[in-house]
């Protein structure tokens, strides 16, 4: 059993989001909008925002998250610094599949009157079929709606080959879902190797990819290697987490004259956070220690 992921997965709530801290924007809507002014005016950043919410699992719940996704877009039209980012396992995949495509088809519409970029997220490896097939079949007839693909996955060479004609927004990250051996490189290395190809993979097939990494030598061998390649630097963009501390970094992009996206996620209900706050503490524990020190000064 892994020590600190059992650490993490017995902290109470309240503890989880003293932590989580930095990697959130805040409670409600507006805290989600005005991170994204902020981080617009101050550093020239751009933000894909997401309300934190997964396992949500009554109808009664699933509907509050797509009102609080269609309030979001109101909020947020007019901010072409702005994106979105929803989970399946908040949008109804518990139930089934129709039902959350139908409620995902709702926000991607509303998303699109207002000239808003929808990106589905990817969760474990269980719902990598479905999540692809429901993106498919809104992907027909939306274009403001992208999909991850996870570097660590044996499958994603494949996935890319047949994601779809048109062209596709695709954040290309390595994964923070633990994978099981089978399906999964396990070497972190290898994953980022992977990302490497995969970003001229997907430029290959005439997609836009969304580099998600925080590994500064991996940011720096993808810019590197489509300046090399001639590769405009409109055609793909660079993400990372609010919160993971890069900033000279994220300026260096941005003095490149390209996107640099960060994930701003918002709680509404911290029940539904908790899931999310746990896998970034698990995952690195070092932001954890961070925080203890600033709170005790030690
Ligand atoms: C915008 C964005 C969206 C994402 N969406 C998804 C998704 O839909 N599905 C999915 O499975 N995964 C998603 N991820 C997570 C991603 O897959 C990686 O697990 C995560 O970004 C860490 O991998 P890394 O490439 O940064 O490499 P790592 O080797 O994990 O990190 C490199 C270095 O960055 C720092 N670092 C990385 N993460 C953190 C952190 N949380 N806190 C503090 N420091 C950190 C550490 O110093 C670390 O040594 C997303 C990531 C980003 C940036």
């Amino acid at each position: 059993m892994d020590l600190k992921r059992t650490v993490v997965d017995l902290m109470p709530g309240p503890l989880v989001r003293v932590f989580a801290a930095p990697y959130i924007a805040g409670k409600g809507i507006s805290s989600g909008v005005a991170k994204a002014d902020d981080l617009h005016a101050r550093l020239g950043l751009y933000s894909t925002v997401d309300l934190l919410a997964e396992e949500v699992f009554s109808r009664e719940d699933v509907e509050a998250t797509v009102q609080v996704y269609l309030r979001m877009i109101e909020a947020l039209k007019d901010r072409p610094y702005a994106s979105i980012s929803l989970k399946p396992t908040s949008l109804g995949i518990n139930e089934s599949e129709a039902y959350c495509q139908d409620n995902l088809r709702r926000i991607v519409e509303a998303a699109a009157a207002h000239g808003l970029h929808i990106t589905l997220d990817m969760e474990d490896h269980h719902f990598t079929d479905v999540t692809l097939r429901m993106f498919k079949a809104i992907r027909n007839d939306f274009d403001n709606f992208g999909i991850v693909l996870q570097s660590r996955l044996f499958r994603t060479g494949d996935d890319i080959k047949n994601l779809h004609t048109k062209r596709c927004k695709v954040r290309i990250c390595i994964g923070i879902y633990n994978e099981p051996p089978d399906v999964s490189l396990q070497e972190k290395d290898k994953m980022k190797d992977k990302l490497f190809h995969q970003v001229q993979q997907l430029l290959d097939h005439g997609h836009y990819p969304e580099i998600a990494t925080h590994d500064e030598p991996l940011v720096r061998r993808c810019m590197a290697y489509l300046d090399q390649q001639g590769v405009a630097r409109d055609a793909y963009e660079f993400q990372m987490l609010l919160g993971v501390p890069r900033n000279e970094l994220q300026q260096e992009v941005v003095k490149r004259g390209q996107i640099m996206r960060l994930y701003v996620p918002f709680a509404e209900d911290w029940k539904y956070a908790v899931h999310y706050l746990k896998r970034r503490l698990a995952h690195s524990p070092s932001m954890a220690l961070m925080v203890m020190k600033n709170m005790f000064g030690s």
